[in-house]
């Protein structure tokens, strides 16, 4: 397993399914390791166990399979590639595997340090597959002369680390630090993070063993969330969105909105989703616009690909004239 991009500690799943003594065990994987479920069922089965892989989406720790587990009759889930995001109460026990990354870091963070020239103060982020590897990255900062702030709210999560919906750790030094310097591959995390902080955010890709700013794409984004506000302000009939993963769902928050929506002269309708996707709100089409109160970054990331604006509970404030758009941007969208 130690050439693999990312080590699933295979023994040790091994271990943790005859330390259960488990007979049946369901795995979720997130897409980038679904590739690797032949083989890890496969050593699930040789520790004593029957492996079955969920083929659905897992975005994140939110999405547990709690419902499935008991239909499926199994007595272990082991969850790969996120850490802990909540504590439902199940019979059946949930397991997780980080699934580190094997990558040398340092290549990456030397090019991220040109793009870090213009600031000396910067807080270093990351997700659970790298957060070993951040003093590394702090020893190349400080040797560059700079000095470097990890954020550490605890909560479960651990220093520096970030998820999608969750920038605490950086938010905490976000008034130390001048910009932010975020270690792992793809765009959705520093994303999130530059529209968390509305500070700069360089990426060093050790993947790509590349360093870039991911200011464009910031800005890009926050035009498309102004502009699907300004749509949603003609809308008459809005649909509230539930999300039907474990960590998504928000009732309360969702009853809410349509309250605050209702007492403005709209109307607006409850929908319950488990994928929430362009086809899936195509189905209503008297519904003009769609207020998100599962995953946030399902409105900041997907609001191109859906044909009616989608806001967050945030925006939906200031479409309804709550809250200033510049108040929320000095707060930040996440
Ligand atoms: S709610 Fe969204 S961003 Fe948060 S862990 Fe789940 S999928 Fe990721």
């Amino acid at each position: 397993m130690s050439k693999e991009l990312f080590d699933l500690e295979i023994e040790q799943i091994q271990k943790t399914v005859q330390q259960h003594n488990a007979k049946k065990v369901l795995i979720q994987l997130p897409e980038g390791l679904k590739p690797q479920a032949p083989k890890l069922a496969e050593a699930i089965e040789k520790a004593g166990a029957q492996a079955i892989i969920s083929g659905d989406p897992c975005y994140g720790a939110c999405d547990l399979m709690i419902c499935e587990a008991e239909n499926l009759g199994v007595d272990l889930v082991i969850h790969c590639g996120h850490s802990e995001l909540i504590k439902p109460k199940t019979r059946v026990p949930i397991v997780y595997f980080h699934a580190k990354a094997n990558l040398d870091i340092k290549p990456a963070v030397k090019k991220a340090v040109q793009l870090l020239k213009p600031w000396t103060k910067i807080g270093l982020a990351t997700t659970i597959h790298h957060v070993d590897q951040l003093e590394q990255a702090r020893k190349i900062l400080e040797k560059a002369q700079k000095t470097v702030f990890i954020g550490d709210t605890g909560h479960g999560k651990s220093p520096g680390q970030i998820l999608g919906c969750d920038y605490t750790n950086a938010k905490a030094i976000s008034d130390k630090v001048e910009a932010y310097l975020f270690i792992g591959g793809g765009q959705f995390h520093p994303l999130g993070l530059s529209l968390a902080t509305m500070k700069p955010t360089v990426v060093a890709d050790p993947f790509g063993n590349a360093a870039y700013t991911i200011e464009v794409e910031a800005q890009r984004t926050l035009q498309k969330r102004y502009a699907s506000i300004k749509e949603s302000q003609k809308a008459q009939n809005f649909g509230i969105i539930i999300g039907l993963k474990p960590g998504q769902t928000n009732i309360q928050a969702a009853t809410n909105i349509k309250t605050e929506l209702e007492s403005n002269g709209k109307k607006a309708t409850l929908l319950a989703l488990r994928e929430i996707t362009p086809d899936a709100l195509m189905q209503f089409p008297t519904i003009e616009a769609y207020v998100n109160t599962s995953c946030p970054r399902i409105a900041l990331d997907g609001s191109s690909v859906f044909k009616k604006p989608v806001l967050t509970i945030a925006e939906t404030h200031v479409a309804l004239g709550k809250t200033k758009w510049e108040d929320l941007l000095e707060k930040g969208l996440l």
